[in-house]
């Protein structure tokens, strides 16, 4: 049988892990050791790449409203290739289970990126993001449905975390769902108008007041199953949205009309388990868009390679290797940072509201990576489907499908304007920035190589600190994202300097000097670089690793 995505993708077929040696070394660094990701990998550059792409083109899952006995089933249909999939990375892959059996969640966000697919993964986060509330908060009551939803039984559970509603999302003060006790029962009334996983899930977390409550500090978070105690439906799935991308996962609208609920933690504190659980899965959109920008990356990269134009490949026009390493500096700072911050996380991850200083510089840290990588994605998917000229407007082909899924990762888990505020508050009223400036102020003092420009960039964060401080909420708000691309620019500068001169791996030193002219100061390189060009955009090439043994 031919393999027909041989012909239409040039990454079809490849070790995605195996590849990507800045990634292998990144994680590497920050993990303690080298993971064991080479069978996902390789299902990562093949089945799965090609189940997402037909899913996004052929086979987006529909939602079936009524059973053949003329009962409402609200369930959705998906492809039995996603369905083998999904149960593929929970199950054999084991992609929820890290941090559930005493491992570093690192592996888990790892995993994610080879993944990318912001469609699978979300249904895979959400199942992880519900696991990890029902297992911090649920006093073990919970316990059955953790091992479900991270694979460890034969029966497979997907988890959902519904919060916004059509008049919040942002505002989850303005949230109207209510809850209602009764016999030691809650009972839900409302709609949640944005419900990824809606005829999925078999468990959902969802927000709602009680008591007259209102506000967000008055939200209460509780646990929905998908059938009431006596295996009638909970609730109802009005419609799924027709979306421009992330097809794989059904986003629905959710009526909720009495039903039955348990409160999960303690009442009214619903809005820091809601953060907390945020905090876990902007991590994963960090993971992911960082994944979405390499795979479109791949794409441009071994395309250049082939197509010929006045009587030369791309790759050896002088333009498009600068876009080619334009697009690589960009993508190395951004998974820098991503997995700086979930070390952090995974350093942090006992603590409990009201957290201690170690939790808010990884939030901290989480805001500013959260909006860093989804614009770097944008940016890379795009000058990637440029780089395949018309053939990159094609939807025939996959390189297409990267732009769109990238656009997604602004908006969801908190859109950039959001996180900048939440920046504010983490600065403001957590000073979470002060272990912020001790950690990075370490760094510098720790690097030899390329310390003039990490001294420049840790003043760059300092200064924009100083300036977030003197202003006041208003003025702090109308300069908040600019200040906050500043800072998270300037941090993935000397990250990629450190671990250059922590590991010996010179190209990350230069990679970093780079980032800082680009990205930080944004002015054009050096005249010399042009002749680093060639083993900087070749990620796997054989010296990205041998320098660093
Ligand atoms: C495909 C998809 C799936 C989703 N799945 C889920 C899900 O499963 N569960 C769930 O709970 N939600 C889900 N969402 C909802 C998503 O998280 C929200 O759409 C997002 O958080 C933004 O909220 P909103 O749409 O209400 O925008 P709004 O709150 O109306 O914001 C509109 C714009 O205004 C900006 N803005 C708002 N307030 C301010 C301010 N004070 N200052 C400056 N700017 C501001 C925002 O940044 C945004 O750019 C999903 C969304 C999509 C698109």
């Amino acid at each position: 049988m031919d393999d027909t995505y041989s012909h239409i993708s040039n990454i079809y077929g490849m070790n995605h892990y195996e590849i990507d040696k800045p990634f292998q070394k990144i994680l590497e660094f920050y993990a303690g050791k080298r993971l064991n990701l080479d069978q996902l990998g390789l299902y990562a550059g093949k089945e799965l790449y090609e189940i997402t792409d037909y899913i996004d083109k052929i086979s987006p899952p529909a939602l079936k409203m009524w059973g053949i006995d003329g009962d409402r089933i609200d369930s959705v249909l998906i492809d039995t290739m996603e369905k083998q999939a999904i149960e593929k990375l929970i199950k054999d892959f084991g992609i929820n289970r890290p941090y559930f059996h005493g491992k570093s969640i690192i592996e888990h966000y790892a995993m994610g990126y080879l993944v990318a697919d912001p469609g699978i993964y979300c249904i895979i986060t959400l199942t992880h993001q519900t696991a990890y509330a029902l297992h911090k908060y649920g006093n073990g009551a919970f316990n059955d449905y953790v091992s479900d939803l991270i694979g460890d039984s034969d029966n497979i559970m997907l988890g959902a975390t519904w919060f916004t509603e059509i008049q919040g999302g942002s505002d989850l003060g303005a949230n109207r769902t209510v809850a209602e006790l009764q016999n030691n029962m809650w009972y839900l009334t409302g709609d949640k108008y944005f419900a990824s996983n809606a005829g999925l899930a078999d468990v959902s977390l969802t927000s709602a007041f009680h008591d007259g409550n209102h506000g967000a500090k008055g939200l209460s978070l509780f646990v929905l199953p998908r059938r009431n105690i006596n295996g009638d439906l909970n609730y109802h799935v009005r419609r799924l949205k027709e979306k421009s991308a992330t097809k794989s996962v059904p986003s629905g609208e959710v009526e909720l009309n009495r039903s039955e609920a348990q409160m999960l933690g303690d009442a009214g504190r619903g809005i820091y388990y809601i953060t907390e659980d945020l905090m876990v899965s902007r991590l994963d959109n960090a993971a992911a868009a960082c994944g979405i920008a390499r795979k479109a990356y791949l794409e441009a990269y071994y395309y250049s390679m082939k197509r010929k134009t006045f009587g030369s490949l791309l790759i050896e026009h002088p333009g498009i290797k600068r876009d080619l390493l334009d697009m690589e500096i960009l993508l190395e700072g951004s998974i820098a940072l991503t997995f700086k911050t979930i070390d952090l996380f995974n350093k942090s991850i006992k603590s409990e509201p009201p957290y201690d200083g170690d939790y808010n510089y990884a939030r901290l840290m989480t805001h500013i990576v959260k909006n860093i990588t989804a614009e770097s994605s944008s940016i890379i998917t795009e000058m990637a489907t440029e780089l395949h000229g018309g053939i990159g407007f094609l939807s025939e082909f996959p390189i297409e499908r990267w732009h769109r899924e990238a656009l997604i990762t602004p908006i969801w888990e908190g859109a950039s304007n959001i996180q900048a505020l939440d920046m504010l508050e983490a600065i403001k009223r957590k000073e979470a920035h002060i272990k912020m400036l001790q950690d990075f102020n370490k760094m510098v003092n720790e690097i030899k190589d390329g310390r003039e420009i990490a001294s420049s960039c840790y003043s760059i964060i300092n200064e924009s600190i100083d300036r977030i401080l003197s202003m006041d909420d208003i003025a702090s708000q109308f300069h908040a994202k600019y200040l906050m691309d500043s800072i998270g620019n300037s941090m993935a500068s000397i990250l990629l300097i450190y671990i250059g001169n922590k590991t010996g791996n010179n190209d990350f030193i230069t990679a970093g000097n780079l980032y800082f002219q680009r990205y930080v100061k944004k002015i054009d390189y050096d005249n010399d670089v042009l002749s680093l060009c060639d083993s900087l955009i070749n990620i796997e090439g054989p010296e990205r690793l041998i320098k660093n043994r």
